[in-house]
């Protein structure tokens, strides 16, 4: 097989454009064109308003070795075949009991898809809702309704990625194919396949939410059990069986969060998925001394522009048709060396009222899969860290993220507190929108949103977006829509695992966000991965009737 790199065309040629440009650089004719497939595409728009389509395609051609000798071109090289992702169970200790999941969160979900693949028969436990009921009790809440305090934003089927901008993208290395094999998962139960090659995969929380209820289907065909509404909240062990000094998990307790029934479920083995929000369940691991350690996270706000103004600015140009809505990246770094940075663009989406606490408001970003949204939004952040937030506690940080959550809510009277930039900068309340109108789900109330912030923050942040507008001019317009706050960035604590990934208890498996050990959705699926490969090279997979 070879690979051709660099292959350019006019943003909206026609569909058989690749294919003839391919065979003019390979210099070969139809019928020597075995097949082909695009494995990188990416969107050019350094001569703007002229845009071009940049493509990696993988070709297999008739007589390869004399296509390669004719053309002498550093982008056609000779491309091995990937591995495919592999994960077998080689472990040889008995389980005595099902192992368990504690959430269903990208994390969870992943780890347990790949351990009910090699017959472990997993129980995966949710806090919160299913999917449809999940979703009924959140548009209530946007809709003026109560906050269920277990079913929201953060808290049900598929984490807190289910209303999310659904962005695939991932900044960790693919070590052993995992991250492919991640969306390769993606497309099997129901995203496009284009998630497979495009620079910025998207698929927008209306995709993501059926792919999540797909797993859950195969999870439990493939004779895994999902129990919602089951909240772990303690955990016992027992002395080792072994030489190793190590205590061994060996039941968990858990409490049904609609009846407040306790239950005590046996187990030798739990992954515990619980995201970055599970505040209750970080204080009941500390109290328990499971080994926690503090660690750095980002604060700050949403931030909206008009998305024809963004697609001005990328595009050089308004979008048209066949354009994806624009996005952006953009970090700055303050002379005393404090890092601010847009983080989670929705292009096309919308503010989101993410609490998970009853007196307490956090924001986040959300778009469906035709980002066809009025407003692009981003969370604008600073770094903080321990230093920054004080206090001995390991959960200081969380502390920190709570105190700000209260502030906001007061400052919108229990809605999402909003300001536009230019009252930001003044120091005054808003009292209404200018040319950007928010586009929010929940409601909202226009205030100082600067007032939320302790004074080094919101002058952090003001420096950052004074150095986005040089990069991209109009970045820092009076009438961009700013709401508080986006406080769960990360989390604000790692749960440690040593090199088999366990806890200092034996057959606790810290995984994905919440852990401190993934940033996205991506990098905790593929964590979820690892965590049931570290699993499958210790146990036997639980796959008799006979075992408890
Ligand atoms: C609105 C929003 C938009 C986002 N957009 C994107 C995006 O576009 N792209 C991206 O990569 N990332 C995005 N993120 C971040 C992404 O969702 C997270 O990084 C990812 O979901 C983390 O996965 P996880 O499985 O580690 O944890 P989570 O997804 O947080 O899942 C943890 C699960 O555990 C459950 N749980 C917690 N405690 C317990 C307990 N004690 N017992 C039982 N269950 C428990 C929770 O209810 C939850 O379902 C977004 C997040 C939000 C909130």
């Amino acid at each position: 097989m070879i690979q051709i790199q660099q292959l350019r065309l006019p943003v909206s040629h026609p569909e058989n454009a690749l294919k003839k440009k391919l065979l003019s650089v390979l210099r070969i004719r139809e019928s020597d064109l075995l097949s082909y497939e695009i494995c990188r595409h990416s969107l050019d728009a350094r001569k703007k308003p002229v845009l071009f389509d940049i493509y990696t395609v993988d070709a297999e051609v008739k007589k390869e070795a004399q296509v390669l000798r004719r053309i002498q071109n550093k982008n056609i090289t000779v491309k091995k075949r990937e591995p495919a992702y592999v994960c077998e169970p080689s472990g040889l200790k008995p389980l005595n009991y099902r192992p368990v999941i504690i959430g269903t969160g990208p994390a969870g979900l992943f780890c347990g898809y790949s351990l009910a693949r090699m017959g472990y028969r997993p129980v995966l436990l949710e806090r919160g809702a299913d999917m449809d009921t999940r979703i009924q009790d959140v548009e209530h809440f946007w809709d003026g309704g109560e906050l269920s305090a277990e079913s929201n934003v953060q808290f049900g089927e598929g984490g807190a990625g289910t209303f999310s901008d659904g962005k695939l993208n991932t900044s960790i290395r693919g070590e052993k194919g995992r991250s492919k094999e991640v969306l390769r998962l993606f497309v099997k139960f129901g995203a496009p396949e284009s998630i497979l090659y495009e620079h910025m995969p998207h698929i927008g929380t209306d995709i993501l939410r059926n792919v999540v209820k797909n797993i859950r289907m195969e999870i439990c065909r493939l004779g895994g059990e999902v129990r919602f509404h089951t909240k772990a909240v303690d955990f016992y062990t027992e002395p080792a069986p072994d030489e190793s000094e190590r205590k061994r998990l060996s039941a968990l307790v858990v409490r049904n969060t609609l009846t407040g029934r306790e239950e005590i479920i046996k187990t030798n083995l739990a992954v515990l998925a619980v995201g970055h929000s599970a505040r209750d369940t970080f204080v009941m691991l500390r109290d328990r001394r499971l080994p926690l350690k503090p660690k750095a996270f980002a604060v700050g706000f949403r931030m909206e522009h008009a998305q024809t103004f963004i697609d001005k600015s990328q595009y050089g140009r308004s979008r048209g048709k066949g354009l994806p809505a624009a996005s952006y990246k953009l970090t700055a770094n303050l002379p005393d060396k404090r890092g601010v940075y847009t983080f989670c663009m929705c292009p096309g989406g919308y503010v989101v009222n993410a609490s998970s606490e009853e007196g307490r408001i956090a924001v986040n970003g959300m778009s469906y899969s035709g980002r066809n949204g009025k407003n692009a939004n981003s969370a604008v952040v600073v770094t903080v860290s321990p230093e920054d937030y004080g206090g001995d506690d390991v959960l200081a940080g969380m502390e920190f993220q709570r105190r700000l959550e209260e502030t906001a809510f007061q400052a919108g009277n229990g809605a999402v507190p909003v300001q536009l930039l230019k009252d930001f900068r003044a120091d005054i309340p808003s009292v209404g929108p200018g040319t950007v109108l928010p586009q929010i789900k929940g409601a909202y109330a226009w205030t100082n949103v600067r007032r939320i912030f302790p004074d080094w923050l919101s002058a952090a942040v003001e420096s950052g977006i004074d150095a986005f507008d040089k990069k991209l001019p109009g970045y820092g317009m009076g009438d961009a829509v700013l709401s508080g706050v986006e406080s769960r960035t990360s989390s604000p604590v790692r749960i440690l695992r040593d090199e088999n990934l366990e806890s200092t208890v034996r057959g606790i498996y810290p995984c994905g966000e919440g852990a401190g050990y993934a940033g996205g959705i991506t990098s905790a699926a593929t964590d979820g991965l690892k965590v049931s490969e570290a699993v499958s090279r210790i146990y036997l997979p639980f796959d008799t009737d006979d075992q408890a």
